[in-house]
Order: C-alpha cells, then structure tokens, then sequence
C-alpha cells in the first residue's frame, strides 16, 4: 500500500472517530499481510481492536463519573475474611440483574467489614456492563439537595441522583439527620421508587433507622419503598481494618469487635 492510500484512509477514520483504528491501521496492513489473513481476518481484527478500545475508553469515562471514594473490583474481596457473606450471592449480584430487576440492594454492618467496598465492586460491575453509575454518601446527598432547595435548583439537583441507572447511597445513619433533610431524602427515594435501584449501606439495623432519619414516620416510609423490592446483605464479621493490627497482635479480638 502506497504512502498516499494509507494518509487517505486516515481522513475518513478519523471523521468516523474510529481512533484505535487509525493508529493501527499501518501496523494491521503489515500484519495482515505477513500472515496472510483472509479480508474476513483483517476486518475482523480491526473490529475487534476498536471495540475493545471504546469499550475501555467508556469504562474509563463511567468509573470517573461515577466519583467512587475509591476503584477497587470485588475481585479484590477477600470473602474469606467475611463468612457472613454469601460469595455466590454476590456473584448473583454481579450479573447485575438487580438493576434489570429494579431492586435495591441494602449492605448492613458494623464499620470496617467492606460495604463501601462491596458497593464500589458492585458499581463497577455495572458499569463494565453499560449501565451508568453515581455513588454518593448519604450525608453529600442531603447537603447537595438541600442546597439545591434554597437555590431554587431543587428539580434539577433531583435529576443528577434519579438519572444514573444505579444509584449508591453510602454510610446512611453515619451522621444524624433533621427533620428537613429526611424530607428531601425520602423525596428521592419515592422518585427512584420502582424506578431506579440503588445500592444503600448502613451502620445500622433498620429498627435504627427512625433514630437515623430523626422521624419514625418517615423512617418507615423511605424503607417502606427501599424494601419493596430488595436483597439484604447483613455482615456481622469483624473490620478488615483492624486485621492487620489483630495479626499484629495490638489488638484482642474483644476488643475489635466493639
Ligand atoms: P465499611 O464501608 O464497611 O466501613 P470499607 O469497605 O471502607 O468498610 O472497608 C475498609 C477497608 O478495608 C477498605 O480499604 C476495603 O477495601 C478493605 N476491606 C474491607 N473488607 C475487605 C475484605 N473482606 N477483603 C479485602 N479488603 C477489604
Ligand atoms: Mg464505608
């Protein structure tokens, strides 16, 4: 192939934004030629190349969006630190049907046993199958809204939370809530009702949850529609955190588990 072909055929791949394919054409050509691929062989591996490549792009551009508080895979989960959890539950999970389903999926436990991290896996699983991510802690969520409420942006803040096709609410019952801010929360939480799922961790048992939320009404109204449609995962195992100084021995298991 002359040099004048190959800088032709740049023009159009670059105008159908066919970016691996273009940086690859040359070699491919050679390739290609070497091995004497058939023109199915040749067209095939310049697909392949430029679906993988946007798909990677993609994946890249949905985790960022989806501001995790950290990117680790539930691959990264060491199950066997945790016997309260079900690894083939999670690995249902990971299938991402919930989200087709529309169910939630509520992870409870004492702080340090992996929900954010079981979230963010989760969250990740979903993404690398195309669905779009947001990840929020519950106390961002209601600062954000009521913020958006004073300014008069309330709608449009509501949107950015039910647009996403999985929503991550983090560390409910972390830090009180009023009155006001259990409000707007239970405001989202009827907008994604049977619409959107959601992933919502807590350091608290729902009987906890009218304390949370500081209004019993409301309370049982938000887990009312959370629970409608959802899978409860409740960890009662030790913080990961503390294992390494358990190992260590800094620490007596008596009092890790406080
Ligand atoms: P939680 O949200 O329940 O307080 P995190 O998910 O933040 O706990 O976990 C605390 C830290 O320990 C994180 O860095 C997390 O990746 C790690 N971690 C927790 N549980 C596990 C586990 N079973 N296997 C591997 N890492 C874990
Ligand atoms: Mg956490």
């Amino acid at each position: 192939m002359s040099a004048g072909q190959l800088e032709r055929l740049q023009t159009p791949l670059q105008r159908l934004r066919l970016f691996k394919s273009r940086e690859r054409l040359e070699a491919l050509l050679q390739e290609a030629t070497a091995k004497e691929f058939t023109y199915a062989d040749f067209l095939d591996q310049v697909l392949t190349e430029e679906v993988q490549a946007k798909t990677a792009k993609h994946i890249t551009m949905r985790t960022h969006l989806a501001r995790f508080p950290f990117v680790k895979g539930l691959e990264a989960f060491d199950f066997s630190y945790q016997p309260s959890l079900d690894k083939k539950q999670l690995q249902t999970l990971a299938s991402c049907h919930f989200i087709e389903h529309g169910e939630n999926v509520v992870i409870l436990g004492p702080p340090g046993v992996g929900k954010t991290h079981l979230a963010v896996g989760l969250g990740l699983k979903a993404i690398e199958q195309g669905y779009r991510v947001l990840f929020t802690t519950a106390a961002a969520l209601i600062q954000a809204l009521t913020r958006a409420l004073a300014e008069g942006r309330f709608e449009e803040k509501l949107k950015v939370y039910t647009m996403p096709r999985l929503l991550i609410i983090d560390e409910i019952g972390y830090l009180p809530i009023d009155r006001a801010g259990a409000n707007l929360f239970f405001q989202l939480i009827s907008r994604r009702y049977e619409r959107g799922p959601m992933i919502l961790t807590s350091n608290q048992s729902f009987g906890s949850w009218g304390e949370v939320f500081g209004d019993r009404v409301i309370a049982t109204a938000i887990l009312d529609r959370v629970l409608h449609h959802a899978i409860t995962l409740n960890i009662r195992g030790q913080s990961y955190r503390l294992k390494e100084k358990l190992k260590a021995g800094l620490v007596r298991p008596a009092e890790a588990t406080e």
